[in-house]
């Protein structure tokens, strides 16, 4: 898959696509060392090129090699190879949390859950209960209407709705717990307290960091044997602190200068699942998620085209390689990339990306190409 974006400057731009037959880049020579590239990175002892991991090391030293021997120089901050770039891994509850009923106190992990998206320090207020916390007056049912002001208190939530059976129920869309977070969130409560329904079913919430979780101020929970309508009314307290896994991933920036007034960006992320990090799709024991081609094929092409571009006269730009770290824990290289450029974005004319273009499709023997639309100068001349 390729990837373009980022227009200026159209009618200078050579792209790069068509001129891969000038490039020659798939003669025999290069088809080995494409091979010798996707082997090194996709190897077991790279454990699958997690951000921030000995393996995402073990890759970035591999392409800067590969850099340094196509005749590029560092373009990263401060002029190095590598831009870092700091981002959290996983967020969970310590084991010095504390948490009292009615002055009982009560276990971590074996009474109560504490949710990712929790926020910590130390808390108190009178529990609510406020019934499954769906508020949808639309569909004629507010557990909040007659709640009164919830500000500084601990609302007490059950999971599921009045049709928890019923997938296609009208109560479906406010049955998620982030939906019931954020509706709670709104109210001013100063925490919330889950609990399954009476007689339910239901095993204990599947409460895994994301990225994508956004973080509240308030302590969130889930009892494991709370009774909802008897927390009514009592004293919740306790004292939530986290363990905030902060790791550092690593961009690789390099650059072909050829004095040229514009610059065209290749890039490709360097990346992958780690041992079956967040977004991989496998179930089971950690395994090492090899990323063959996704992405040591975009990575191979991006290190060939070092070498290939070096070869040529093709000096009316510069360009600089981008590998890119962080891509599958949700584009965090590219996007600090983007925030704390180390080139001038100014004169950059276009930006082509390679994301797993190791494999064709054979029946239709064609090259899926994104992105084509952010400018009609790609239309125009994939076209041809
Ligand atoms: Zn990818």
């Amino acid at each position: 898959m390729l990837y373009i974006c980022g227009m200026k400057h159209i009618r200078f731009i050579i792209l790069l696509v068509l001129v891969f037959p000038a490039l020659n880049i798939f003669a025999q020579a290069r088809l080995d060392r494409f091979k010798t590239h996707i082997k090194f990175l996709a190897d077991d002892k790279l454990r699958g090129r997690d951000t921030g991991s000995e393996g995402e090391e073990m890759a970035a030293a591999y392409i800067i090699e590969e850099f340094k021997a196509a005749r590029l120089q560092a373009a990263g901050p401060d002029g190095q190879w590598r831009q870092p770039f700091e981002f959290v891994a996983s967020r969970r509850a310590g084991d010095d949390c504390a948490l009292n009923i009615a002055g009982k106190s009560l276990k971590l992990n074996t009474d109560y859950l504490v949710f990712p998206e929790t926020g910590d320090g130390a808390f108190s207020g009178d529990a609510v209960f406020v019934g499954y916390g769906i508020q949808a007056p639309h569909i004629g049912h507010d557990d909040y209407k007659s709640a009164g002001d919830l500000k500084g208190k601990i609302v007490v939530i059950e999971r599921g709705s009045p049709e928890s059976d019923n997938p296609h129920s009208k109560y479906a869309e406010f049955a998620p717990l982030a939906v019931k977070i954020e509706t709670a969130v709104k109210q001013g409560v100063a925490g919330i307290v889950f609990v399954n329904p009476n007689k339910s079913e239901l095993d204990e919430p599947k409460l895994s960091f994301s990225r994508r979780l956004s973080r509240e101020s308030i302590p969130i929970l889930w009892l494991r044997e709370g009774k909802a309508a008897a927390l009514n009314g009592k004293v919740i307290s306790g004292n939530l602190r986290l363990q905030i896994d902060r790791r550092t991933g690593h961009n690789v920036v390099a650059k072909m200068d050829h004095g040229a007034p514009y610059t065209i960006v290749i890039g490709a992320h360097f990346d992958h699942l780690g041992m079956g990090t967040e977004g991989s799709l496998y179930r089971g024991e950690p395994a090492v998620h090899n990323g063959a081609d996704d992405n040591a094929s975009g990575t191979a092409m991006l290190i060939e085209l070092a070498h290939s571009l070096n070869d040529q006269p093709y000096k009316r730009f510069n360009y600089v390689f981008i590998a890119f770290s962080g891509e599958e824990r949700g584009l965090l290289g590219s996007n600090y990339f983007c925030k704390n450029p180390s080139i001038d974005l100014d004169k950059v004319s276009c930006m082509i990306n390679f994301d797993m273009v190791g494999r064709l499709d054979k029946t239709k023997n064609t090259l899926g190409i994104n992105g084509v639309g952010t400018s009609p100068f790609w239309k125009e001349s994939l076209a041809k």
